[in-house]
């Protein structure tokens, strides 16, 4: 049974309590939910402010960055004054000054496979907001093996992709089996993008953490949505599970994250 929400949280979230779909019960659960968001950059900014406004109740930000000027374009969360701060506490500020209901736990350090399983561990759902294949290649295989569900986002220049894993099959290496070779795959800071970008997609990895939360609509699972910002057009691909995925295969190779290889060392939020 979930503690009622008191009045100053009626008021702070009535534009959802009065959708039927939502409700009080709704609005509990998203309060009862815990995230854990890894890199707080140009996805994790919009996913941060929308799911802490929104009322996640406990947010675990990963980030081992500090911020710089050439960030703020496009990541919302940090401010001109916080340049040079470690980028989880700039983020932390960021939400405990928009919603003190959110209990916020910063992990300013580097996700790596001898810390990815224990982080994720605590979490009902989490976000991969990184910019770099290994991390990303962390987050799901620390997600799969956990059977955590988890949103994907990336970006690049004007384009952008999203989609949602639910835990089991199909897994993010059932579409990419294996990280490209470290250097041949350019970055933000190297390839640039579109400032508003990452806002788009964050913003819906946002949507589906919600409906995860609180257990409503249909997500982005088996799905992924490729975004062209120049033409203005979204594409949606079918993820589909892939009977030799080296994780959520009948035959895996990967069974513990610690034992696996991840290469590819750039930073988080670049
Ligand atoms: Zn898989």
């Amino acid at each position: 049974m979930r503690p009622a929400l008191y009045p100053g949280q009626l008021d702070r979230y009535s534009r959802h309590i009065i959708m039927d779909d939502v409700g009080p019960a709704g609005q509990a659960a998203l309060l009862d939910t815990d995230v854990l968001v890894v890199g707080a950059g140009g996805l994790g900014s919009p996913v941060l402010q929308y799911i802490a406004a929104a009322g996640i109740g406990r947010l675990g930000i990963v980030d081992d960055d500090t911020v710089e000027r050439s960030n703020l374009q496009r990541q919302v969360i940090h401010r001109d004054g916080d340049v040079g701060r470690p980028k989880v506490e700039s983020a932390r500020e960021f939400i405990t000054d928009l919603n003190p209901d959110v209990t916020v736990d910063t992990h300013e350090m580097r996700l790596a496979a001898d810390n990815v399983t224990e982080l994720v561990a605590g979490y009902d759902i989490v976000v991969d907001a990184s910019d770099n294949f290994a991390t990303r290649f962390l987050v799901n295989d620390a997600c799969t093996l956990a059977g955590i569900p988890f949103s994907h986002g990336a970006v690049f220049r004007f384009e952008g992709q999203v989609t949602t894993f639910t835990g089991d099959c199909p897994c993010y290496r059932c579409l990419f089996p294996k990280a490209p070779p470290p250097g041949t795959v350019p970055d933000c800071s190297t390839a640039g993008v579109l400032g508003v970008l990452p806002g788009t997609i964050g913003c819906l990895q946002a949507t589906d953490v919600l409906k995860l939360a609180m257990g409503y609509g249909e997500t982005l699972a088996g799905r992924l949505l490729a975004f062209d910002a120049g033409a203005m057009t979204v594409d949606e691909v079918p993820v589909a599970p892939n009977p030799d995925c080296p994780v959520c295969g009948p035959d895996p190779e990967i069974e513990h994250v610690e034992a696996a290889t991840y290469e590819g060392r750039c930073s988080l939020t670049d």
